[in-house]
């Protein structure tokens, strides 16, 4: 009976025989035919062999450990992000399923609990990319102090060199002193660029001290302090901001927003307008 099950790839009703009546060498196949497809660079057929057998938890969690490798591997920020936002819409798509199998995951991606955040993550790296690519200053600056939320996911040197940067071409020279010290403490950074980043970082503020200037005030819509317009937590009441996946800019009026029904992040409205699709999940509007 389960031999016929494999033969003819009913992998769900496999799975669900295994668990009914115990027999767990089922599952094992299942996996080894999982390892087998990936071996073979077959992600996507691996990803579908889960789904056929109901096992969409299993099938997220496994293109989260792809997206992890991918990181490490890949040279293609658009193509690490797509990988996540797949996995993330898997794990809505998981939540819609009633009946599911599910089965003993030898190592559990860490991103199950959090799906979006990696998708989050190399969106905004790469919209911070178009921006200095753009000329565009001021959108650069809150979206590269977004990028702070995500150092557990992209190259904290990066981050922190992109930060660095952005400061300082805003005039935002506090901001940009904490960069240079945080670059500075990164265990991974070798003794030769640490002593460059002190170097340039004695350079520039011997010359401008470390004082955040020119950028717009507004507003905390909860206690009416001035902020800084990029800065997407109050210093004064630490209510936190969600920012806006068009321009990475804090959300801070609330009455004109746009939310995506698949993922549910929030842009400005206007800054939709034009678009068709969702700037992360590239759901259509
Ligand atoms: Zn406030
Ligand atoms: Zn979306």
């Amino acid at each position: 009976m389960d031999d016929t099950c494999f033969t003819l790839h009913q992998w769900n009703m496999a799975v669900e025989l295994s668990r009914q009546i115990q027999v767990p060498e089922i599952a094992s196949r299942l996996v080894s035919h999982a390892d087998r497809l990936l071996e073979h660079g077959k992600i996507s057929d691996a990803v579908e062999l889960f789904r056929k057998a109901n096992c969409h938890k299993e099938a997220s969690n496994l293109l989260f450990q792809v997206g992890e490798q991918a990181i490490k591997k890949w040279n293609d920020p658009l193509k690490i992000k797509k990988l996540f936002v797949l996995a993330a819409l898997l794990t809505e798509e998981a939540k819609n399923v009633t009946t599911q199998n599910s089965l003993t995951m030898e190592r559990v991606s860490k991103f199950l609990d959090a799906p979006w955040r990696p998708a989050e993550a190399w969106h905004y790296f790469i919209l911070a990319q178009q921006q200095f690519q753009q000329g565009k200053l001021v959108a650069v600056m809150a979206t590269s102090v977004k990028l702070q939320d995500y150092t557990d996911i992209l190259d904290e040197e990066t981050v922190f060199s992109m930060l660095a940067l952005a400061s300082a071409l805003n005039k935002c020279f506090n901001v940009c002193s904490k960069a240079f010290t945080c670059l500075e403490s990164i265990p991974s950074v070798g003794p030769a660029d640490r002593e460059s980043y002190s170097l340039l970082a004695l350079d520039i503020f011997t010359k401008y001290p470390p004082k955040d200037g020119r950028s717009s005030q507004i507003e905390c819509p909860h206690c009416a302090t001035d902020i800084q317009d990029w800065s997407n937590n109050c210093p004064e009441c630490n209510n936190r901001f969600s920012s806006c996946v068009a321009t990475g800019r804090p959300l801070m009026d609330t009455s004109l927003i746009w939310t995506c029904r698949v993922c549910k992040h929030s842009a400005a409205e206007h800054d939709v307008l034009t678009r068709n699709s969702c700037p992360l999940c590239h759901s259509p509007i």
